[in-house]
């Protein structure tokens, strides 16, 4: 099947107000705006997950040209669930890009664009505006236990009161229940208040929007943006794996690097 070529209708991005008004070029990605159907409806943006390649090709496209950059200078790596910080370089093509195994992306050049897809971990965009370097990190809470956001933040080699952070729509401390073990492990590396005890023996609910401003800024990072945006409440804007289960559409959290 072919997917239909349309540039009429951009996709509905979301935006940081702290990003864009310090002019840094980023967009997450809703599930409008793209050319799926079914439980990829339609703006998927994740190319392993059972969706018509071509679609996603598609979508893609639709995706870089709202963010405002160049659909083959758009980095995806593949996602591990790891700690993982990675580079393209002038060789790499966002084919290149997909055989790596990464969680985090550093881009220096300007125009490059480096993203990260989710659906429920937790987008993490930063940049730092007087140098233009920009990282985009995915955590889940194996990567928040992993301190990945501070390793890109080292990763970008500019001083951590310079960057600037988005949190993007991910499960909200209202839906991310967690055992026992998983708890803990955030609770260690995710400050105060990040474990939220339930009622009536209930697991608990892990907050990693909070995890991550935490770590943030331990590291240094001044100024942290948390949309508080939940994919799991939001089904008319968001794809959840915890809502929708292996078989739903992934979005993306992506910045484009230069001043
Ligand atoms: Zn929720």
């Amino acid at each position: 099947m072919r997917a239909a070529v349309s540039h009429e209708a951009l996709p509905s991005v979301l935006h940081s107000p702290l990003l864009r008004d310090r002019g840094v070029r980023h967009a997450f990605s809703t599930r409008h705006g793209g050319v799926s159907d079914g439980p990829f409806t339609s703006l998927n943006l994740g190319g392993s997950v059972g969706d018509d390649p071509a679609r996603v090709a598609e979508n893609t496209a639709r995706f870089a040209t709202a963010l405002g950059c160049d659909a083959a200078r758009l980095y995806q790596t593949s996602q591990v669930h790891g700690a993982t910080v990675w580079t393209p370089s002038p060789h790499d093509t966002p084919a290149t890009a997909r055989a790596v195994d990464a969680d985090a992306l550093v881009a220096r050049r300007p125009g490059d664009a480096v993203a990260v897809r989710v659906a429920d971990c937790v987008p993490v965009l930063l940049a730092s505006p007087e140098t233009g370097v920009v990282a985009a990190v995915h955590a889940g809470w194996r990567g928040v236990a992993a301190r990945i956001v501070a390793r890109a933040l080292d990763a970008m080699n500019v001083p951590a009161e310079s960057v600037i952070a988005a949190v993007g729509p991910s499960i909200g401390p209202c839906c991310f229940e967690v055992g026992p073990e998983v708890a803990a492990q955030i609770g260690d590396v995710g400050g105060p208040g990040v474990v939220l005890e339930q009622p009536d023996g209930r697991n608990p609910h892990a907050d990693l929007w909070r995890a991550v401003a935490w770590q943030l800024a331990e590291s240094g990072v001044r100024e942290v943006d948390v949309l508080r945006r939940c994919t799991r409440c939001e089904p008319a804007w968001f794809f959840s794996f915890r809502r929708d289960g292996a078989r739903s559409g992934r979005m993306v959290g992506a910045i484009v690097a230069g001043r």
